[in-house]
């Protein structure tokens, strides 16, 4: 039987070798004019394939973190944040931090990039193979209190329980009732010692009781969250307001 180029891409289609399938005659021109042995052509063809299922695997873990906006830790300007050292900050981004199961409190004012650093922590785990999901606090509450009623919310916090890593944002930007609250402690408890979660805060955990409300409950909260913690502070100016432009031109005030 002779088979043509036709047969093959069938068959290699049939079997979700799309790419390959489509630039079939363009992988057997390679090969040829680099006389690959039949190891080498298929070697070629099978990392193809590879690279290609393991670039959709992080494009898809990457729309469901649901990040606000994607921005890396390389475009993170660690001369803009003299609290953070890029020693510290080459240390994050090893994530042994996620394998330990540490949390991190990243606190300080507005516009110091606690958001945009938890992002990019959050880019990198997916990279390297993590789950991650990000939520601000309002959505969490909301999530947990509607989990019984709406499929999404359901679909949401068992997302969340399953991820490697959970980003709050914004943490004790609202104060909870006493239902919310046991809620969150739950929440909190199941993530315990087996997924690290990254909080981001304009104000120090010694600040949450007054939003969580009940003292027995926060304890039980801090208690969690603290025993295996780095907390990091950042500050100076807000990177948005240093970078902002005005309808008179954009402006820089740095001296
Ligand atoms: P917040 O601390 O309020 O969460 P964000 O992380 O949202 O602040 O930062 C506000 C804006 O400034 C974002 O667009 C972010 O990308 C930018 N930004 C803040 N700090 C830096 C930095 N060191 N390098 C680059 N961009 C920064
Ligand atoms: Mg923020």
């Amino acid at each position: 039987m002779r088979i043509t180029n036709e047969m093959v891409q069938q068959k290699l289609a049939e079997l979700q070798f799309k790419e390959v399938s489509v630039s079939l005659s363009e992988f057997i021109h390679t090969s040829e004019k680099e006389q690959d042995s039949y190891q080498a052509f298929l070697y070629r063809i099978l990392s193809f394939e590879a690279k290609r299922r393991e670039d959709n695997k992080v494009l898809k873990r990457l729309k469901l973190a649901s990040f606000p906006y994607q921005k890396t830790l390389e475009d993170f300007r660690i001369e803009e944040q003299q609290s953070l050292s890029s020693k510290q900050l080459n240390q994050l981004r090893e994530l042994t931090w996620l394998e330990q199961a540490y949390n991190l409190i990243l606190l300080g004012p507005p516009g110091v990039g606690k958001t945009h650093l938890a992002i990019g922590l959050g880019i990198e785990a997916i990279y390297r193979g993590y789950k991650v999901m990000f939520l601000a606090m309002g959505a969490l509450v909301r999530a947990l209190n509607t989990q019984d009623i709406t499929r999404k919310s359901k679909t949401t916090v068992k997302r969340l329980l399953n991820a490697d890593l959970v980003i709050i944002d914004d943490i004790m930007y609202m104060a909870m009732d006493q239902q919310e609250a046991n809620l969150f402690f739950h929440f909190i408890n199941q993530l315990y010692d087996r997924t690290s979660i990254v909080f981001t805060s304009n104000k120090g955990p010694e600040e949450w009781g007054e939003l969580i409300g009940d003292p027995g409950i926060t304890t039980a909260i801090l208690d969690r969250i603290i025993h295996r913690v780095e907390v990091i502070h950042l500050n100076g100016d807000s990177y948005r307001m240093k970078n902002r432009s005005t309808i008179f031109g954009s402006i820089s005030v740095h001296e």
